[in-house]
């Protein structure tokens, strides 16, 4: 879990925002229909996305709560598709509306670092109860927070052609355009091969 695009050691939005928007991106990912790296996304059972919620949160997760979690993704996703389509506003109302859903409740929690160092991280319950709600006050809070920051356009969705996995970009440089270096690579191969056979055409 929270392999793809998140460089340990490299902070953009604050480690633990960093993290927790790393997770929105998975359960999007995971959990949500459309397409994945040039074929649509293949339909999987109530038993594999199960198993999908359970490792990205590597926590024992019911039935229930994968259904929880799967209509969380799903409301997750429009924040980063109007990141994608550069509309900040759209963006902002969407995370409003998530914010308004699941009522985060701030509060501290000690994180007994590496080291014995104690250190306190700021964590976020919901006001409702539930999965979907306790998991959300997280995600909305962490996204609220990319859209309040000069980085908010490090949100997106995959350029590549057949794909819309969306990413957080946490690189130095925030130059980030594909879901994976996958998509990166085709969509590469795919502009070679176009060129090539316009230089045959001349
Ligand atoms: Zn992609």
């Amino acid at each position: 879990m929270l392999r793809e695009g998140y460089v340990p050691g490299q902070v953009i939005f604050g480690s633990h925002a960093d993290r927790v928007v790393t997770l929105a991106v998975a359960l999007v990912n995971e959990l949500t229909g459309g397409q994945v790296r040039g074929r649509p996304v293949p339909r999987i059972g109530p038993t594999d996305l199960q198993s999908r919620a359970r490792a990205l949160l590597a926590l024992p997760i019911t039935a229930q709560e994968t259904d929880e979690l799967t209509r969380l993704a799903a409301r997750l996703r429009p924040v980063f598709a109007a990141v994608e389509d550069g509309d900040v506003e759209r963006a902002a109302g969407e995370v409003n509306g998530l914010l308004e859903a699941y009522r985060p409740l701030p509060y501290l929690a000690r994180d007994e670092g590496q080291g014995g160092a104690a250190a306190w991280q700021l964590h976020f319950h919901s006001a409702g109860g539930g999965t979907e709600a306790r998991w959300g006050a997280g995600c909305a809070t962490a996204l609220a927070a990319v859209l309040a920051s000069d980085s908010w356009r490090r949100l997106g969705v995959c350029s590549a052609p057949v794909c819309d996995r969306v990413f957080v970009d946490l690189s130095r440089n925030g130059s980030r355009r594909f879901c994976s270096a996958a998509c990166q690579n085709r969509t590469k191969a795919a502009a070679l091969r176009a060129r090539r056979r316009a230089g045959r055409a001349v």
